[in-house]
């Protein structure tokens, strides 16, 4: 099989020169092991933190590691009485094209008839990180403001929709006019505004003329600021992501820490990080009964971003980070 590991940590955007395919033999499979062949890879966000030595949520990928990475297989030998051959499944292989692990680490993939890669995008991970931050944390109400940055992207698309699906009013932010086309007219959001554009902050007050009420933090940097200003009283901030700033850009925070905790204060904001792990072994299932069926039947619409090739995973991963991606990233592997 081929497998991508770190071959060197970035010390701020990654190169192609950090990774390094290799070609290696699969282990022997034991009781419990499925042997699996990788047909997409989920290209993410949080993989950047997982490059760096920095502690965080989890650990870093070893130097030489696989790169983490969530995969949807296909069961080609199984040794475990849950799968069977021909099983689709989603679980944490790598960036590879096979693996052999452990079946009670893989999941059988259930879309609800959506296409199987809405697994590890609308339907997975991503969508599951939307609907969580704003049930649990953001709590948006008929006639509120929901802005979301990234909002093409798995996450924000999804804010988004179910903001709308609860009569709040629904802006996105996201980066270039094809972009904002697609969130306004195919994702349906209320308004749209281009964080690139040099009328940014004055756009996106236009667009909130109410102010703002729920802020789905995915961004951070420049966009953080110019919505920071905007927030109403009692405002939550789920703090989701901060993408803008994971390859070490745009972190001059700490001039504006005292300004920004005095105004947590003055408009008794809520600003709640969270890791959707803390709410998917309870809750994942409900979001997937929830929402699997409004996927299916087109009332939740979603865009994937899908790539050939193992070996185009680090340039695709580097781009993300960037916003070259339009929409939930794939990497389609024809594993073996
Ligand atoms: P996306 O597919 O939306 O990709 C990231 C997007 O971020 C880019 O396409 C780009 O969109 C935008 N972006 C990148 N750099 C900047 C910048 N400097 N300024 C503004 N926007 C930028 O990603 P996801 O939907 O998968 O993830 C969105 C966020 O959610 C990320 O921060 C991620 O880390 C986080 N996340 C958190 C989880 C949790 O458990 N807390 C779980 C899953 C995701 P554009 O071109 O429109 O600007």
């Amino acid at each position: 099989i081929k497998r991508i590991v770190l071959a060197s940590r970035p010390l701020a955007e990654p190169t192609p020169e950090n990774f390094r395919i290799e070609d290696v033999e699969l282990q022997e499979a034991e009781e419990g092991d499925v042997t699996v062949r990788v047909l997409y890879l989920s290209l993410d966000p949080y993989m950047r933190g997982r490059m760096s030595e920095a502690k965080s949520y989890a650990a870093p990928v070893p130097v030489d590691g696989i790169m983490e990475g969530e995969t949807i297989c296909e069961v080609v030998r199984s040794r475990h009485n849950d799968f069977a051959p021909g099983d689709i499944v989603r679980g944490r292989t790598g960036w590879c094209t096979g693996a052999v692990i452990s079946g009670d680490m893989m999941r059988k993939v259930e879309t609800h008839g959506a296409p199987i890669t809405t697994a590890v995008g609308v339907l997975g991970m991503p969508g599951f990180t939307a609907w969580s931050g704003l049930k649990f944390i953001g709590k948006p109400k008929k006639g509120e403001t929901v802005a979301v940055a990234a909002a093409s992207g798995p996450v924000g698309s999804m804010v988004g929709q179910l903001a709308k699906l609860v009569g709040a009013r629904a802006v996105g932010i996201a980066g270039g006019p094809d972009k904002c086309a697609f969130v306004k007219d195919e994702l349906g959001f209320d308004a749209v505004v281009d964080h690139r554009s040099r009328d940014f902050a004055s756009d996106l007050h236009a667009a909130a003329p109410n102010g703002i009420d729920i802020y789905f933090e995915n961004v951070g940097g420049h966009v953080w600021d110019a919505v920071f200003p905007l927030l109403n009283q009692f405002a939550r901030v789920p703090v989701c992501g901060l993408v803008a700033q994971y390859n070490g850009h745009d972190t001059s925070d700490a001039d504006r820490l005292p300004a920004m905790m005095s105004a947590i204060l003055r408009r008794s904001l809520l600003v709640r990080g969270f890791i959707q792990s803390e709410f998917a072994a309870d809750h994942f299932n409900d979001f997937l009964d929830e929402i699997g069926p409004r996927v299916a039947a087109g009332e939740i619409r979603y865009r994937e971003d899908i790539v050939d090739g193992l070996e185009s995973a680090p340039e695709a991963f580097i781009g993300m980070l960037n916003g070259k991606n339009f929409g939930k990233l794939i990497v389609k592997v024809d594993g073996v």
